[in-house]
């Protein structure tokens, strides 16, 4: 662990990575990943199609049923110790940002600023006729109450920003993800397997920029023999890291 320390206080340049494995450990379970139930039903229906765009075209209710359980009760959830390490190392000088797989807004509850959210986020909901922007909690109480949210100037059904099956994400934002691990001089791998893209090729850009790659991940990935260190145990790194974090002098 002091390795590990020692790497985060000596770096000029530290970028978090973080995937579903960041969230379940505040309790949310895995609606991407292999041992979520991504693989399973729900009504009969295949997750992957509720979340894709084809299916919230046809048949919003649907993925406003689904989601009224799985997105809109997100303010139960609170940060783990990954979150408020995170959000401490930042504040206090020796973490540039975040870029994150995850929708649940837990790095901003947790404190942390500079958060970029490459699958979207509820924060934000736009009607996709006349553009109008809709908060959070805007919507979700229309949501839970079990009614579909329209746009107030125009009656569309207005949509979560986050990318569902079928939407490309967000290309500007991409391009800024490989700038940055580019310039990264330790990138912090955690909670994802990193077998989707752009996860998947994200770390090889700062690797072969020369940055160094933390991996944290409890099933193994495809850039484990490029990292420098790599530990199975997300909760147990983090937790101990957060008296770490918490005394630490901020960067000068
Ligand atoms: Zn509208």
């Amino acid at each position: 662990m002091q390795r590990l320390k020692d790497l985060i206080q000596s770096a000029g340049t530290v970028l978090a990575f973080t995937g579903a494995g960041v969230s379940t450990l505040s309790g949310i379970r895995d609606f991407r990943g292999r041992n979520g139930f991504y693989n399973s039903q729900w009504e009969g229906i295949e997750v992957e199609d509720i979340l894709s765009i084809d299916l919230f075209d046809r048949d919003p209710a649907t993925f406003y049923r689904w989601a009224r359980e799985f997105v809109y009760c997100l303010d139960r959830y609170q940060p783990s110790a990954v979150h408020l390490v995170l959000s401490e190392l930042e504040r206090k000088g020796y973490l540039k940002g975040i870029y994150t797989q995850n929708i649940d807004m837990l790095h901003q509850k947790a404190g942390s600023g500079a958060v970029w959210e490459l699958h979207g986020s509820p924060s934000r909901h736009y009607c996709r006729t006349c553009n109008r922007v809709y908060s959070y909690n805007d919507v979700a109480p229309t949501v839970l109450s079990g009614k579909l949210p329209f746009c107030s100037i125009c009656g569309t059904v207005v949509k979560p920003s986050i990318v569902l099956y079928g939407e490309t994400l967000d290309t500007q934002l991409v391009d800024q993800a490989y700038r940055d691990m580019a310039k990264a001089d330790v990138l912090l791998v955690l909670g994802s397997s990193l077998t989707v893209q752009p996860a998947a090729s994200l770390p090889m850009a700062a690797y072969y920029h020369g940055g160094k790659i933390v991996i944290i991940n409890a099933q193994p990935t495809s850039m484990d023999r490029y990292a420098k260190l790599r530990y199975d145990d997300l909760q147990t790194v983090f937790d101990a890291l957060l008296p770490w974090a918490i005394d630490l002098e901020p960067k000068v």
